[in-house]
């Protein structure tokens, strides 16, 4: 028989793993002939998340915990439970119910008819106000113009991967990762399909994407993908050399063809400015990739985790 694994990343989400077990084991119900294995990975939670995992797990031997030793982030909190599921594919969601489970079935049907990628694309986000769809959306616009793999909007990382892919995934090894991205880097033209959804509100507490989180998002997968802000601190040089020299022709021409020196100061601030920050700009962008490097060269480990199994399993595997 085939089986899917279900990979929820959470931190902090006491309020949240015990509604959506409920949810999903109603939507698991429903859904013949595949064995289901609940992958929670706390990643690194301060609250009382770990303990109501465990507490699942005591009645469902379904559920299996990955306890990441502290907080990693979602993207490497995603790659963990990755590496621990052993399912024909797997499903990554949300532990804030903004991934409704209603949609699992649905997306293994998909995947038992012949998909080996099932996306989600959300037509609309209750939660978030005008303002962060127009970043959200300024921001994919800017990523899609620099970087060479494109990454489309409104996909969360609510999806179902075969493991055929999952396996292509696993053979991606850096530290600082989008899974986005490296989703678009492996994506197939075909057998791929897409189930549109509208987000609702977390189903408790808060989001753990504040601006400066996100903003830090945004700066990695630009980053990541591209090397075209490399080019663009040159143009930047470029543009700035171009515009002083403009500017030093001007400052002879009105002092010595026509006899009309203009005032120095403005002029000087204002070419010393200009050249300031475009220095400073173009050191910025280096830095931002010699900052990975430095990152990368050390290949430290990923995470550092426990994985939890139900004693019955512990059991069979030590058999
Ligand atoms: N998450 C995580 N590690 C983190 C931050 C978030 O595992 O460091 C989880 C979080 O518990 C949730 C998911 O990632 O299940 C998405 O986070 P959140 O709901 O805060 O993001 P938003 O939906 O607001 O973009
Ligand atoms: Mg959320």
């Amino acid at each position: 028989m085939k089986s899917v694994s279900i990979v929820i990343s959470a931190y902090n989400e006491e309020g949240n793993v015990a509604a959506l077990y409920e949810a999903l084991s109603k939507e698991l119900a429903t859904v013949q002939d595949v064995l289901f294995e609940i992958l929670f990975v706390d990643d690194g939670s301060s609250d009382a998340t770990l303990s109501q995992v465990q507490a699942l797990q005591k009645k469902d031997a379904r559920v299996k915990i990955v306890h990441l030793k502290r907080n990693f982030g979602h993207e490497i909190a995603m790659t963990a439970g990755m590496d621990y599921a052993k399912g024909d594919a797997v499903i990554f969601m949300d532990a804030d119910l903004q991934h409704p489970p209603v949609y699992v079935p649905q997306m293994v049907q998909l995947w038992q008819e012949g998909a080996e990628i099932v996306l989600t694309k959300r037509v609309d986000n209750v939660a978030t106000s005008r303002f962060y769809k127009f970043c959200a959306k300024s921001f994919y616009y800017v990523l899609n113009l620099l970087s060479d793999t494109k990454i489309p909007e409104s996909m969360p990382d609510f999806r179902l991967i075969d493991r055929k892919y999952v396996d292509f995934l696993k053979g991606f090894n850096e530290q600082d990762r989008l899974f986005r991205g490296l989703l678009s880097w492996i994506m197939p033209h075909d057998k791929v399909k897409v189930i549109n959804f509208v987000a609702p509100e977390r189903f408790s507490g808060a989001s753990k994407y504040n601006f400066i989180k996100s903003l830090q998002l945004a700066i990695n997968s630009i980053t990541q993908f591209s090397v075209r802000p490399l080019h663009l601190a040159t143009y930047l040089g470029l543009a700035g050399a171009a515009c002083s020299l403009g500017l030093g022709f001007y400052v002879v021409v009105e002092r010595f063809i026509r006899h009309n020196p203009t005032p120095g100061y403005a002029t000087i601030v204002a070419a010393v400015g200009f050249i300031g920050a475009v220095q400073l700009i173009s050191l910025g962008i280096i830095g931002e990739y010699i900052g990975k490097i430095h990152l990368e060269v050390k290949k430290r480990p990923l995470y550092l985790a426990d994985f939890m199994e139900n004693d019955d399993d512990k059991k069979a595997s030590e058999k």
